[in-house]
């Protein structure tokens, strides 16, 4: 199946960043640094957006949180770093809202859970008074339900109805709807209030991929509003990884999803960034959107015993990550660079070809010499115990020939000349 067209929605502004309606889909992350620590914080939001995430959000959970969130923005400012800060909130986010103006002002959207906005009669009460405040300052909010603080008195009346019915439905299938319906509730009663409908984005979270299918496909037929897609609690390096790839990229297919947050806890020593990394790269091997080249590399095999096309490739691919945040200024399109790094002549070559720039390096018993390609051509054979170094010059050399304001007028000009070779046999 092709990729769907889009799903069509309102469009939320959140910042300076839209989402919904056609706009690309969003990349978004969250801090774990604790809010109070401004300094941290506003550092690891940097390094989030740095990374290319698009929105960010921090954990607003107290009065010395609320207190910081100001502060937080103006560094980030005097930081050039422009990214969106979105709130999360608890419990007490009405108190914190009314109590904070700085908080509520810097904010460039408000994450309002339906079931941990209060209980009985003054569930309403507070749920009001949040959107009364994000009308006040003209903010977005997200009715972000997640299935483990679901609204336990909406959830024990619908397990009454559903006690009631001919063929009562799965324990299941009613927590999907119970979530369903929570969230749409909550943007009715948030619009009745008079939050305009394109300022809601809608989330329903759950921590099991078919769940997550299902919960989002009948959502979003049965609303306009834009959808933040994630898999809530992933879990910690591949289960992670895998497991929010294969929810997402069902839904993705099929037009569903306007937003997109990989929930990984991180292994211990690991950037917060990852989370961003593997975001960007649901979206960019699935064809929605690029963010940084991308480096196709073999699994080698016993052709080639050593280790050298692995480091090769890790290297080539960190260091093309690294040099994203000055390339995207500085080489618009950069970001559909491919390049393949592999093991040994039998998918070398061919692989090589089909790259923009491609190196093959010599398996085991053959003649240690690498052939490089550039758009589908042999330029130059590299050998000796340079080859890593060579090859990333000659990567150099091609993204400043191609993607620089220069190199685009040069591409167009019939006289281009070739990579100079670096080691010819
Ligand atoms: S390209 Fe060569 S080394 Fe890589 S997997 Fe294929 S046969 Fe093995």
């Amino acid at each position: 199946m092709s990729l769907l067209p889009r799903r069509p929605t309102r469009r939320v502004m959140v910042g300076h960043i839209a989402v919904g309606n056609d706009a690309p889909v969003v990349v978004q992350s969250m801090t774990n640094t604790d809010t109070v620590d401004a300094e941290g914080t506003a550092r690891q939001v940097f390094e989030l957006w740095q990374a290319g995430s698009e929105m960010v959000r921090i954990t607003v959970n107290s009065p010395e949180a609320a207190s910081q969130v100001g502060e937080i923005r103006r560094r980030l400012d005097a930081m050039g770093c422009d990214v969106p800060l979105v709130g999360d909130f608890h419990y007490n986010g009405h108190k914190l809202l009314a109590q904070y103006p700085d908080c509520a002002a810097a904010l460039a959207k408000y994450r309002i859970n339906p079931g941990n906005v209060g209980k009985g009669s003054k569930r309403d009460e507070q749920f009001a008074a949040m959107i009364e405040t994000a009308v006040k300052y003209g903010k977005p909010v997200r009715i972000g339900v997640n299935w483990g603080s679901l609204d336990q008195a909406k959830m024990a009346r619908m397990m009454d109805e559903n006690a009631q019915r001919a063929e009562p439905w799965s324990a299941e299938a009613l927590m999907r709807e119970a979530l369903i319906q929570s969230a749409l509730e909550s943007a009715a009663q948030a619009e009745a209030l008079g939050l305009p409908g394109d300022r809601i984005i809608i989330s329903c979270k759950v921590s099991n991929v078919q769940d997550l299918i299902k919960v989002y496909r009948d959502l979003g037929g049965r609303c306009e509003y834009p959808l933040h897609l994630g898999l809530t609690e992933a879990g910690m390096g591949s289960k992670g990884i895998v497991a929010s790839t294969a929810a997402l990229s069902v839904l993705l297919q099929e037009g569903i999803g306007d937003t997109i947050r990989v929930s990984l806890t991180p292994e211990p020593g690991e950037p917060r960034t990852k989370e961003v990394v593997v975001a960007q790269e649901i979206l960019q091997t699935m064809g929605i959107r690029s963010f940084t080249p991308l480096v196709t590399a073999c699994p080698g095999c016993g052709r080639t015993t050593s280790t050298f096309f692995q480091e090769l490739a890790q290297k080539i691919q960190r260091y093309l990550r690294e040099q994203m945040p000055v390339w995207r200024a500085e080489y618009p399109g950069v970001e559909t660079l491919n390049v393949a790094v592999m093991g040994c002549v039998v998918n070398g070559p061919g692989e090589s070809k089909l790259a923009n720039i491609g190196i093959s390096l010599p398996g085991t018993g053959e003649v240690p010499v690498a052939p490089v390609f550039v758009d589908g051509e042999k330029t130059v054979t590299l050998k000796g115990d340079a080859i890593a170094e060579d090859f990333q010059a000659i990567v150099e050399d091609y993204v400043q020939r191609h993607y620089a304001e220069g190199g685009r007028l040069r591409r167009s000009l019939p006289d281009v000349p070739k990579i100079i070779p670096l080691k010819v046999l």
